[in-house]
């Protein structure tokens, strides 16, 4: 995960009047205490062109949380980072509660683009650190310290890194890993489950390859290759792995 900045200027559908009816419909439903479900939602506008667009565009065309490229991959899909039907603190079984975000389905702030495997893996998933803050029934997250990092908002950096090309939680002085990152790395995320691995190590083994005979130091080496190559700029494929690599001090 790298850190996005997103356009300000938010996508003409999330403005539109169609976007407005069916904010007030789902508000109107909840009122009434009618369930909401997948149906309730309306892809043809959360998924419209214009938003799916600016979202790649931000993005440099890469999944928001396991930076594969999403050229080959038919754009990838639009995902909610608070989920909008219904959100689970856990993986347990029957964990799952209902209605979840439903007023932030066409909201820009809440809008990633993702690989359909990250998007997967999440699902419903959204825990916080502390649980008692969430306040769904008033619509309020003014509270809420979501352990998924949200990287429009905050830098993955702060608490994760690379190391080799693996992604790791950072560690404090007394070098404990991060517990927030460990979460979002093995749980809520699967960082690195092996299909990325994989499509990682081949990327770090390349680079590694064009440094091999080299007779200076691996540091000045690293910097020097990564600088030549290319590789620091945002919309190259894993680009945390070479700046924000543990072992290089970039
Ligand atoms: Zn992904």
């Amino acid at each position: 995960m790298i850190r996005i900045q997103k356009s300000a200027a938010v996508p003409a559908t999330l403005l539109s009047q169609d976007v407005s009816n069916e904010k007030a419909r789902l508000n109107n439903m909840v009122a009434n205490n009618q369930p909401i479900g997948y149906k309730h939602f309306k892809k043809d506008l959360y998924g419209a062109l214009d938003v799916r667009h600016q979202l790649l565009t931000d993005q440099h065309e890469k999944c928001a949380y396991c930076e594969t490229t999403l050229l080959d991959k038919g754009g990838g899909e639009v995902e909610h980072f608070r989920p909008k039907t219904k959100y689970r603190a856990t993986r347990q079984r029957g964990a799952s509660h209902a209605p979840a975000y439903y007023w932030l389905a066409y909201d820009w702030n809440n809008m990633l683009c993702s690989c359909h495997e990250c998007n997967r893996i999440k699902s419903t998933l959204f825990p916080l650190v502390q649980e008692a803050n969430r306040d769904i029934q008033h619509q309020n997250i003014g509270q809420e310290q979501p352990i998924l990092v949200n990287p429009c908002q905050l830098d993955p950096a702060n608490i994760m890194e690379y190391r080799y090309y693996l992604v790791c939680p950072k560690q404090d002085a007394q070098g404990n890993d991060n517990v927030q990152a460990q979460q979002i790395i093995n749980n809520i995320l699967k960082l690195n489950r092996d299909d990325l691995k994989e499509l990682r190590r081949r990327h770090w083994q390349a680079f590694v390859n064009r440094m091999h005979n080299s007779q200076v130091d691996f540091d000045t080496m690293f910097r020097q290759k990564v600088a030549e190559s290319g590789l620091a700029a945002e919309d190259v494929e894993f680009v945390g792995m070479y700046v924000n690599q543990k072992y290089k001090n970039m």
